[in-house]
């Protein structure tokens, strides 16, 4: 009788404990903002989203599943995922020849990080968006208005520009205004100069409006622009990692592990929101897993390339809000 009444009295504490501790990312801090250089979650707390970057939805759309997001979440601890909707590449396999194929990978991967309770960034990854102007307004005002709501979104419209900052900057502006009418307040991730790399460039005539934030991209084995990094930042912006490599910048070459532990403990000092390039199995050092592995996760060690060592153990050092088991899917 005495045992059972313990039962009882356990079953009642445990259950309403486990709901109030166990919470997903997005539950614990919700809608993000830009303030300055800093962003802060919707308890107006600094708050650094670390992750992945899937690979060009168009070549690796393999991973683009439900199952590769739990298991980043889960076992990589990422509390971010990067969309890259392949656009025009030289083969014409991305959107704009086969825009529903493309959409519907990213759509997968936007539910999925909804139900698992992550951010996610939709990336327009083009090297040439001031051609496609008309068709990124279309696609983001699409996005916006079916998901604007959620904070999970963030939106990122322009990759890695070839052009000159004044023509990305009118660019930006167009697709701001077609996100905008939409949502009003998730945040935008902008494109800078040479491949995201010019970000001062781009700080000295900012963009106009409210939760904007300015791309970097580097590759560990070939930059070290740190300067000009913590001159943007100084300078009062926010500054988003929306893709890196451990390698060179051809995404192939050696692993720089000395130099990401360099660049990721200058990101952390300043709360640089960071996604690492890629989820792929293409044989390049960028990838996180050997060619062949499984595209739903589960990867033991085996699987994983040296990068994917390197930036799992990273990931795995971070804090992270505790993750329920029993999150419906
Ligand atoms: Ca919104």
């Amino acid at each position: 009788m005495k045992f059972f009444h313990l039962l009882v009295i356990f079953t009642i504490t445990l259950t309403p404990l486990k709901t109030i501790t166990a919470q997903t990312p997005v539950a614990a801090h919700g809608q993000l903002k830009i303030d300055g250089n800093q962003m802060l979650d919707e308890h107006n707390e600094p708050y650094q989203l670390t992750g992945m970057s899937l690979f060009w939805s168009n070549w690796q759309g393999k991973f683009y599943n439900y199952d590769v997001i739990k298991w980043l979440r889960d076992d990589w601890n990422v509390n971010v995922v990067r969309a890259a909707m392949g656009i025009s590449p030289d083969d014409n396999s991305g959107y704009l020849d086969r825009p529903e194929m493309e959409k519907k990978k990213v759509i997968d991967v936007i539910e999925a990080a909804i139900d698992l309770g992550i951010y996610v960034v939709v990336d327009w990854h083009s090297h040439h968006a001031e051609n496609e102007t008309a068709e990124a307004q279309a696609f983001f005002e699409e996005i916006a208005s079916t998901y604007g709501d959620y904070p999970n979104i963030l939106y990122e419209t322009y990759n890695e520009p070839e052009t000159d900052w004044k023509t990305i900057k009118t660019y930006h502006e167009s697709v701001i205004s077609s996100i905008r009418t939409h949502d009003q307040n998730n945040i935008i991730i902008l494109g800078t100069p040479f491949y995201s790399q010019n970000i001062d460039q781009a700080t000295d005539n900012p963009v106009n409006g409210d939760n904007l934030c300015y791309a970097l991209h580097y590759y560990a084995a070939s930059h070290s622009f740190y300067n000009t990094v913590e001159t943007v930042i100084n300078k009062g912006y926010y500054v988003f990692v929306s893709e890196f490599g451990t390698c060179e910048s051809t995404g192939d070459g050696y692993v720089d592990d000395e130099n990401s532990d360099t660049w990721w403990d200058f990101l952390d000092q300043y709360g640089v929101s960071w996604c690492n390039w890629a989820v792929s199995d293409v044989d390049e050092a960028a990838s996180i897993v050997k060619p062949g592995s499984s595209i739903y996760g589960n990867w033991s060690s085996n699987d994983l390339t040296e990068s994917g060592t390197l930036v799992r153990d990273k990931l795995q050092s971070y804090e992270t809000d505790p993750i329920p088991n029993d999150i419906p899917p």
